[in-house]
């Protein structure tokens, strides 16, 4: 079996959503998605100049002698555009396995283990009553746990809050988005926000929040604290996680489950985290 062609599409009206589709010469094709939130365009570059070409030819059927193939015979590894460009080859190399086995991968993979997840919509206010309103939303939708990110009092732009009609922030596609911040502030109005949620709802739902790595270590530390009587279900990305380390600091001052990782790129960046156990959720 030989992979004969892999091609790029870039599709989504507003967005780029990347697929990759790679063809064999037995008529089963795989797709992977490619996509990298604001560098789309990256990833498509790095596909086409750099993986493609040495795809045409090599044994879908080696999934794990290509990855390592793209991940250690390049010269600069790891980074967001390359680690994305190789997921893509990866999982469209594992759905053509599952087309060729007739199998799902999940059952490649040993068959489920759940047969439901939980999950969480994002919530956003832009001050406190609004969010209440916005979980109260969730709650009737059905939803059982919530993500709850508000509007400061005094800061223009918080990070969370929604300003067109998506539920969630597109990763900005050019420069960054300029806002005003106060650590202060935030510290003081974001205990409140869970205590009037948890005033007005009770403890029957998960709630989380994101920091989006705005505090420093001892900042993310306190806020954990004075969270503590509310019970998340996680606090993410409440400090740069480039300094692994700095967990073990918040760690050692907080129960409030921690959750990081979404901008990770390979399990390295996470290793400490894992092996000292200072953090509850990888993302
Ligand atoms: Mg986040």
């Amino acid at each position: 079996m030989k992979i004969t062609a892999a091609r790029v599409i870039v599709t989504c009206p507003g967005r780029n959503f990347v697929t990759l589709k790679i063809e064999t010469d037995q008529g089963v094709y795989g797709i992977g998605d490619a996509t990298l939130n604001g560098r789309e365009l990256s990833v498509v570059a790095y596909l086409e100049e750099h993986v493609i070409p040495v795809l045409i030819g090599k044994d879908p059927r080696r999934i794990e002698d290509i990855w390592l193939y793209l991940y250690r015979g390049a010269y600069w590894r790891r980074g967001p555009v390359t680690m994305r460009a190789i997921a893509a080859v990866d999982v469209a190399l594992w759905d053509i396995k599952g087309k060729v086995a007739g199998m799902s991968i999940t059952d490649l993979l040993g068959g489920a283990s759940r047969d439901s997840v939980l999950v969480y919509g994002h919530a956003n206010g832009a001050d406190l009553e609004s969010t209440v309103d916005a979980v109260g939303k969730y709650i009737d939708m059905g939803y059982t746990a919530i993500r709850a990110q508000s509007g400061v009092p005094g800061v223009n732009l918080a990070y969370g809050i929604s300003r067109g009609t998506l539920h969630y922030e597109p990763a900005d596609a050019a420069l960054p988005t300029e806002t005003v911040w106060n650590t202060s502030r935030y510290l003081d109005f974001c205990p409140k926000l869970f205590d009037a949620l948890r005033g007005v709802y009770g403890f029957t739902h998960e709630l989380l929040h994101d920091g989006h790595h705005r505090l420093t270590p001892n900042e993310a530390a306190q806020l954990g604290k004075n969270l503590e009587p509310y019970r998340l279900f996680w606090l993410e990305d409440i400090t740069p996680a480039e300094n692994q380390e700095a967990f073990r600091h918040i760690r050692q001052h907080t129960t409030t489950p921690l959750a990081v990782g979404e901008i990770f790129n390979t399990i390295w960046d996470a290793k400490d985290l894992i092996q000292n156990q200072l953090i509850d959720y990888i993302r």
